[in-house]
């Protein structure tokens, strides 16, 4: 960005912007020192964040953007002072984040702040100091500093006892200065942010043009792999981003995260047109996670709604809704349902039609033997009697079983016409996921072995498993240590069933020890979602259509018959519209 001068804006423009208070909370004083380093056109920024038992003391922001000349630095300080817009006609097209020439000045009124600015170019010694409090400024003097500008704000609300009473607690502050920094850094990817607390780093953005690399850095590899780009264009409009499968939802639409030309704001239509393109692929509860990034002609959106910025008004809404939902709708259709081309399933089927779809399992299939296939069918009868409970409440949508596939999938016929693929691993190890964790509070069901399961074990695993031994009671293992490193399993986790085969026992609480170093409650979770694993319907395993039906109606019954405990997908639709449209009908 090339430098302008700051000047005071006439009082004809100022009260034409939209008035109010700014500084609500230490995360607005984060919001708004972040969006001018951004606006001075920075490549890297540091929030350095000090807090005690009583809450946030001390916000610093540290940019290498433009920096400002000693004059600058103390107009910066004065109401309305500002250099991104000269008068209301600037609105129209500002590119900037900032344009009411007013954070520095409200901040200062309610704290002490610092500022030391160098503008970029100027000699090492043309630094400027300003201390403001309360509103006056109580410090002027040259200093030697690095190009851009530090601001330091200390002792926020000193003289606003009831503005200080209502902050949340310490944590809550944190919270919610972590959010604006993750909203900003996803908004501003070119610029690389950095956010220590107590001098320690908790957070730490690379440059990058990529959107998703950002997502990585910022939520980690397993939800950007749960992401799919979508795209979209009017003459007036570039819909841009990420939106999660619906595999991977979430309870509320926060990590709905918008950005409009840079700026990152909260719009229950916007969100609602995401979700809106998800149709049925998300039961009514869920919402998904999407990043999405809106380039708009400036003239379309009025940026001057709210004080803290953090709404805008649309022109053309309806057209932008409809398609931002459409891009979210193209992009599921293309991407999750199907994996790949849209033709590949309908190939599937018509491959499988030779021998893989069984309608019964009695027809042969090619890979087991009748006997075996016989062995697999009184197996799975007994893994599906253990999950049948009452319940009435039916999440999914009605479906008939047609048969199965490879037998690994489910084919369903929903009334509508819907053609449904069910993952007969995944939707029954989310029915067991369920009960397990919604009987937690409960003793855990647990079923005596007829064959104690002995273990025999090296001196490191078998001191694990001594230590273990508590917690693996608690999940309804019996286990008895009877001499120097062996040990007996009497009994194992209902869920598991009667687990004939000592192999598997002896694989499940290896899996369990493994997974040893987590916290208390992720390993619950971690040993609840290795019950429900072991003791489901194997992909591979040939199904009877009762079984099948008994299967299904299980899963209807689950709080979220969408995904199996690991986040992937248990249920598979292609709606009749779509069917017709893969055969140009
Ligand atoms: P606004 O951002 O709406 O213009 P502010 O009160 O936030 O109002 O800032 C006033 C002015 O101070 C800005 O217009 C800008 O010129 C200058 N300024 C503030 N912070 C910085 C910074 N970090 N780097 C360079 N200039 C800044
Ligand atoms: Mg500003």
């Amino acid at each position: 960005m090339t430098r302008t001068t700051i000047r005071v804006l006439d009082p004809d423009t100022v009260n034409q912007i939209a008035a109010g208070e700014v500084v609500e909370r230490p995360a607005s004083v984060a919001k708004e020192l972040l969006e001018n380093a951004i606006d001075a056109g920075a490549t890297s920024i540091l929030i350095d964040v000090a807090s005690d038992m009583a809450g946030v003391t001390r916000i610093r922001v540290t940019d290498d953007g433009a920096g400002m000349t000693p004059e600058e630095a103390v107009l910066a300080f004065s109401p309305h002072a500002t250099s991104k817009i000269r008068d209301i006609a600037d609105l129209s097209a500002v590119r900037t984040l900032g344009f009411r020439g007013e954070a520095l000045a409200s901040i200062a009124a309610v704290a002490e702040v610092t500022l030391v600015t160098r503008p970029r170019g100027a000699g090492a010694l043309a630094g400027a100091r300003v201390v403001v409090r309360g509103g006056e400024v109580v410090e002027t003097g040259d200093v030697g500093a690095p190009e851009g500008t530090t601001v330091v704000v200390e002792h926020l609300f000193y003289n606003t006892p009831a503005r200080r009473k209502f902050l949340k607690s310490r944590n809550t502050e944190l919270a919610h200065i972590y959010g604006v920094v993750e909203n900003l850094s996803l908004a501003h990817r070119e610029i690389a942010f950095r956010v220590v607390h107590n001098g320690k780093e908790r957070m730490a953005t690379q440059r990058s043009r990529d959107l998703l690399a950002t997502v990585a850095g910022l939520y980690g590899a397993d939800l950007a792999r749960a992401l799919v780009p979508i795209g979209g264009r009017l003459p007036f409009l570039a819909v841009g981003g990420y939106v999660s499968r619906p595999s991977e939802s979430r309870g509320n639409p926060s990590q709905v995260v918008i950005s409009i030309n840079g700026r990152s704001i909260s719009s229950r239509a916007l969100a609602a047109a995401v979700r809106e393109g998800y149709g049925t692929l998300l039961p009514k509860d869920r919402y998904p996670v999407a990043f999405i990034d809106l380039a708009l002609d400036t003239d379309l959106v009025d940026v001057n709604v709210h004080p803290a910025k953090r709404e805008v008004r649309l022109s053309r809404e309806r057209e932008i809704l409809a398609a931002i939902s459409a891009a979210v709708e193209e992009a599921l259709a293309g991407h999750d349902l199907a994996h790949d081309a849209p033709a590949e399933p309908v190939q599937q089927l018509l491959t499988a039609g030779e021998g893989g779809v069984a309608p019964a399992p009695a027809a042969s299939e090619p890979r087991a033997s009748y006997a075996a296939g016989h062995r697999e069918i009184v197996l799975s009868d007994k893994q599906l009697r253990r999950t049948e409970t009452e319940g009435t409440e039916n999440l999914l949508p009605a479906m008939e079983p047609v048969g199965q596939v490879a037998a690994t999938y489910i084919v369903a016929e929903g009334a509508d016409g819907t053609l449904y693929l069910v993952d007969q691993h995944a939707a029954h190890e989310r029915v067991l996921y369920d009960q397990v964790a919604g009987r937690r509070d409960a003793a855990p069901g647990s079923q005596e072995l007829i064959m104690p399961v002995v273990l025999s074990l090296p001196p490191k695993e078998s001191a694990a498993l001594r230590d273990a031994m508590p917690f693996l009671a608690a999940e309804g293992f019996l286990v008895e240590e009877f001499g120097r490193d062996t040990f007996a399993v009497r009994a194992v986790p209902a869920a598991l069933g009667a687990a004939e085969d000592p192999e598997s026992v002896r694989e499940t609480i290896a899996e369990i020890l493994a997974g040893e170093s987590r916290t208390a409650p992720d390993r619950r979770e971690a040993v609840t979602c290795i019950v429900a694993c072991r003791g489901a319907v194997k992909a591979g395993a040939l199904l009877t259509h009762d079984q099948q039906k008994r299967l299904l109606s299980q899963l209807a019954r689950t709080k979220t018959p969408w995904t199996c405990p690991h986040g992937r997908p248990t249920v598979v639709a292609f709606d009749r519209r779509r069917l017709d449209r893969m055969f140009g009908r």
